[in-house]
C-alpha cells in the first residue's frame, strides 16, 4: 500500500477510487452493511491490482473544446493537442455545431425510444442514405457507436456452420462482438497473409460461409491491412470480407473514402463498420454499409439496434453536416496527409523511428515504457499534448508516444511539435 500512497500524494488506491467515483454529498446506507464491506474489499483488490501491474489510466480533464489547441485543468496555458481522433478537425467546424443547434430545435434533444417503437426521424433516414452513398454501398443502418455495431454484427450473420477470420490485432468490440457469434472461429497471425491463407484453407471444406475480418487501419501501429492480398485470398477460397475503418473514413485515400481507396482497389470489400465519433464529427455514433438485406436484417435481429435508444438529433445532424462537407470536397483529407508528411518527414530526418504506413497515426518508437512516459510529460511542460502507450497497452518493450495530425493544425503546430521532439530526444539521447 506504501507503494500507492506515494503515487497518490499520501491517497490510497482505495481513497482514490472513491474519491474519482463516489457522491460526497449523499447519504447513502447499503441494506447490508456487511456484504457492502466484501464488495469494497473486492473493489480495492481489483484496483491495487491494476496499479500494482502499472495499468492504471488517468484521465486528463479538457476544459475547451476539442480542438488543435485545448484547455487542460491543472496547465494555466492551451496546449496542441496531438492526441485525438479529430483528424478532419471537424469536432469544432462552426458548421457541424450549427446544424446540430438547428436539430435540437427542430427535433429535440432525444427519441426516447430505440428505433423501431418511435425512434427513427426523417433525418436518421436520411444520414443512412448519405453514409451508404458516400461509400457506394446498396445500405448503411446506425447504432449508438461502432463498439455497437461491431457487437451486433456477428451474431445475427453467422452459424456454427460459418467460419470466421480474424486478425490477432483487431480492436476489443470486433473481438467481443465474435466471441457472441456461434461460427467457427479462427485467428490469425497480424496481417500475416500466409496464416490467413493456411486457416482459410484448413475451413474451407467444412464451412458454408467464409469471413475474414480486419481492421482497415490498426490504430496502435498505424499499419493498414493488406487487403490487396486479402482480397485474392477472398476471391480463392470464396470468402467475404469486412473491415473495420474506424480510422480511416472521412480522411484516409484522395477523397477520404478509406482504406480501399488509399490502396487503389475497387469497392469490393463486403461489409464496412465505422464511426461517427473520429473524424466524422467526433460526437458518437456508429454504422454498418454494405448489402441491403444484411442492413434489413440487422434492423429485426441485430441486439444492440434493437435494444438501445435511436442516435439524439443534434448528433445525427451533425454527422449528416459532415457528409454533405465531405462528398464532394478532399481538401480537408489534402490537409491532413500533408500534415502527416511533414511530420513523418521531419521526424524520420532527425533520426527518429516512426512506425505504420502513411497514416496520422504516427507512433514514435521508444521502447522502454517510462521512457515513453518521461517523454510526454516533458512533451506536456512544452506545452504539447501527446500520450505514451506502454505494455499492456502494446507489447512489453514495445512503448511509444502515439502522434495523430489532424487537419485543423497549423504547418507552425507541427513544427512546434517535431521542434520539441528533437529538443527532448537530444536531451534523453534517443537521437
Ligand atoms: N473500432 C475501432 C478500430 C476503434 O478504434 C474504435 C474506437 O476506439 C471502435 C471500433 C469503437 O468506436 P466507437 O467509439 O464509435 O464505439
Amino acid at each position: 500500500m506504501a507503494l500507492f500512497a506515494s503515487r497518490f500524494g499520501g491517497s490510497t488506491v482505495r481513497g482514490l477510487a472513491a474519491r474519482c467515483f463516489s457522491c460526497t454529498s449523499g447519504t447513502f446506507s447499503s441494506a447490508s452493511e456487511p456484504a457492502r464491506q466484501q464488495f469494497e474489499e473486492i473493489l480495492g483488490k481489483n484496483l491495487e491490482d491494476i496499479e500494482a501491474a502499472g495499468t492504471w489510466k488517468t484521465e486528463r480533464v479538457i476544459t475547451s473544446r476539442q480542438a488543435n489547441s485545448v484547455h487542460v485543468s491543472g496547465v494555466s496555458k492551451p496546449v496542441l493537442n496531438f492526441c485525438a481522433n479529430n483528424y478532419l478537425g471537424l469536432s469544432s467546424h462552426q458548421d457541424v455545431i450549427g446544424a446540430a443547434q438547428r436539430a435540437l430545435d427542430t427535433h429535440g434533444a432525444g427519441l426516447s425510444s430505440v428505433r423501431f417503437i418511435c425512434g427513427t426521424q426523417d433525418i436518421h433516414m436520411d444520414l443512412e442514405r448519405k453514409i451508404a452513398e458516400f461509400h457506394s454501398r446498396e445500405a448503411a443502418i446506425l447504432y449508438a457507436s461502432c463498439f455497437d455495431a461491431n457487437a451486433g454484427l456477428f451474431e445475427v450473420m453467422l452459424t456454427p456452420e460459418d467460419a470466421v477470420l480474424s486478425d490477432e490485432l483487431n480492436h476489443a468490440s470486433i473481438i467481443d462482438g465474435i466471441r457472441l457469434c456461434k461460427a467457427q472461429k479462427q485467428r490469425y497471425n497480424h496481417m500475416d497473409m500466409e496464416d490467413l491463407e493456411n486457416k482459410l484453407a484448413a475451413v474451407k471444406s467444412s464451412s458454408r460461409m467464409r469471413l475474414i475480418v480486419t481492421d482497415g487501419v490498426f490504430s496502435m501501429d498505424g499499419d493498414v491491412a493488406p487487403l490487396v492480398k486479402i482480397m485474392e485470398l477472398a476471391k480463392k477460397y470464396e470468402a467475404l470480407v469486412f473491415i473495420d475503418e474506424c480510422h480511416a473514413t472521412g480522411f484516409l485515400g484522395k477523397t477520404g473514402r478509406g482504406t480501399e481507396e488509399y490502396l487503389g482497389i475497387r469497392s469490393e470489400v463486403d461489409i464496412i463498420n465505422s464511426t461517427l465519433g473520429k473524424a466524422l464529427g467526433g460526437a458518437a455514433g456508429g454504422y454498418t454499409c454494405g448489402p441491403a438485406s444484411l442492413c434489413t436484417l440487422l434492423r429485426q435481429k441485430s441486439r444492440p439496434y434493437l435494444f438501445s435508444n435511436s442516435l439524439p438529433p443534434p448528433v445525427v445532424a451533425s454527422a449528416s453536416k459532415v457528409f454533405d462537407l465531405l462528398m464532394h470536397d478532399s481538401s480537408l483529407s489534402e490537409r491532413v496527409s500533408s500534415n502527416t508528411e511533414l511530420f513523418r518527414r521531419r521526424m524520420t530526418e532527425a533520426g527518429f523511428k516512426i512506425m505504420g504506413d502513411n497514416h496520422p497515426i504516427c507512433p514514435v518508437w521508444l521502447g522502454d515504457a517510462r521512457l515513453a512516459s518521461e517523454f510526454s510529460d516533458e512533451m506536456l511542460k512544452r506545452g504539447i499534448y501527446v500520450i505514451g502507450f506502454s505494455f499492456p497497452v502494446v507489447p512489453k518493450g514495445k512503448a511509444r508516444i502515439r502522434v495523430q495530425l489532424s487537419a485543423v493544425h497549423s504547418t507552425e503546430d507541427v513544427n512546434r511539435c517535431v521542434d520539441a521532439f528533437i529538443e527532448i530526444g537530444k536531451e534523453k539521447n534517443v537521437i
